[in-house]
């Protein structure tokens, strides 16, 4: 063991001794780590955020609550302009009476049940059928109408564990949060409850937005503990006449205001153009969202931070975005897109941190690999000593995703991904799951990325 260590030892510093770094600003992104490990302003603010507002939905009074913060917050920090964009977003509430019955024979078995995020309700006296379980989408086909209608499908398709980064594991496993119902109610089935979209097991239910796009049966769609899926499933497995009962109370209430708010920091040299870094400041209900994306918005609060205190000016316009309404409809990305484009606004480097609060690993940008390579080359110096290597070529984050990607570099903040869906979309994901340092280290890596991009005019 001992030989290859050593020898990866001196090829590391010899890699460290070769590479190009401006000393100058090798030592602002040391002065970054050390101010945001020291001092943890952002994680403060989380804290603060987690229990003067909580929970943020975007339409209820939590999520407005978060508008009127997110606004004194950012002039307390005495940014030089902090200003609101108006979206409609939609106010839809869970309601208080949320359950869901297993009926074994005579056997009553109650299960961790939440609805997800746009359900309707079901009847007040509840709604119980038999369960069909469903484990590929292609099954829908295959059993059709006969065997569907009037059935609640039972979706039970776990994220891929084999996968490093969990993200692709759920993006490949949460089209049946997204399009269960969709899919489910085309052969006339009554209800749909899926597998929490997690690989925890455990038995909390995690929500996240449905749709009922283009069906003209909107049915009730919820979703059950990764615990209560596997019960459910071998129940079914020895007994086919197993049912499901499930009460849900949620309710649309048509759309109203709410805002993004944006906080600046005007640039020395070319203040035209913009630097935007951000994260959204709504959240699932089940939680405080102080994961999702409470994080990623006090991340970008403390770039922020951390050029005032140190007093640095970016050469352009730093802009602390706080979008609303990721969530549900994304109006607050989309909005803001429509606005940079009517305003023509001039943005030369947008990135978002909304993958939790985790041990920063990398950047990904949404850009071709032969680019991404060329700003690794120059970049990974930096970085090296906060073991930050990975510069790959991929998504931003959704909130990004409406700006031109032509015109303009997006990137995203990828922290450790191993923990995130434990938390994201449920009861957990709650300021406790939030390590200090590991969030202070987002954040310095997060600014230090800007600084790099600004400073050496990486994004041209
Ligand atoms: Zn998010």
């Amino acid at each position: 063991m001992r030989t290859p260590l050593l020898l990866m030892a001196t090829i590391f510093c010899q890699l460290a001794a070769t590479a190009q770094v401006d000393s100058l600003h090798a030592y602002r992104i040391q002065q970054f780590h050390h101010l945001a490990l020291g001092e943890n302003y952002g994680y403060q603010q989380l804290v603060a955020l987690a229990n003067d507002v909580g929970p943020r939905l975007a339409g209820s009074e939590g999520g407005a609550k978060g508008v009127t913060w997110s606004i004194a917050t950012m002039k307390r920090l005495g940014l030089d302009t902090v200003f609101t964009q108006e979206v409609q977003v939609p106010h839809w509430e869970r309601g208080a009476q949320e359950r869901g019955v297993i009926w074994h024979g005579k056997e009553r078995i109650a299960i961790p049940t939440t609805a997800l995020g746009g359900s309707v309700g079901t009847p007040e006296k509840g709604l119980r059928g038999k369960v069909v379980e469903i484990t590929d989408f292609k099954q829908l086909d295959l059993l059709g109408e006969k065997q569907l209608k009037g059935k609640i499908v039972f979706f039970n398709i776990p994220m891929n564990p084999n996968f490093i980064n969990t993200g692709f594991a759920y993006g490949q496993a949460v089209r049946q949060r997204w399009a269960g119902a969709i899919e489910a109610s085309k052969y006339g089935a009554k209800a749909v409850i899926i597998r929490s979209v997690t690989l925890r097991q455990d038995d909390n239910p995690h929500t996240g937005s449905m749709s009922y796009a283009g069906v003209k049966d909107s049915i009730p769609a919820a979703a059950i503990s990764t615990n209560a899926a596997n019960q459910l499933s071998k129940l079914l497995k020895d007994n086919s006449n197993i049912e499901f009962e499930l009460w849900m109370a949620c309710q649309h209430h048509g759309m109203v205001t709410s805002h993004t708010v944006i906080g600046e920091l005007r640039g020395s040299v070319h203040p035209e153009q913009y630097l935007v870094v951000g994260g959204h400041l709504d959240s699932w209900d089940l939680g405080d969202g102080s994961q999702d994306d409470g994080a990623g918005i006090m991340h970008a609060l403390e770039v922020a931070h951390l050029y005032t205190k140190l007093g640095i000016r970016p050469k352009r316009t730093l802009r602390v975005v706080f979008f609303q309404n990721e969530e549900f409809g994304l109006q607050g990305g989309r909005r803001y897109a429509e606005l940079a484009d009517s305003l023509n606004e001039n943005h030369y480097f947008a990135i978002e941190s909304d993958m939790g609060s985790g041990i920063p690993r990398g950047f990904s940008f949404d850009t071709n690999s032969e680019r991404v390579a060329k700003i690794g080359k120059t970049v990974g110096p930096y970085f090296e000593p906060y073991s930050i290597y990975e510069f790959k070529s991929g998504g931003s984050g959704a909130d990004l995703s409406p700006l031109n990607k032509d015109k303009i570099l997006l990137a995203g903040l990828r922290p450790e991904s191993q923990r995130y869906f434990d938390y994201h979309h449920s009861v957990l994901d709650h300021i406790s799951s939030v390590h200090p340092r590991e969030f202070a280290l987002g954040a310095a890596a997060l600014a230090s990325m800007v600084y790099l991009i600004d400073q050496l005019d990486l994004a041209d």
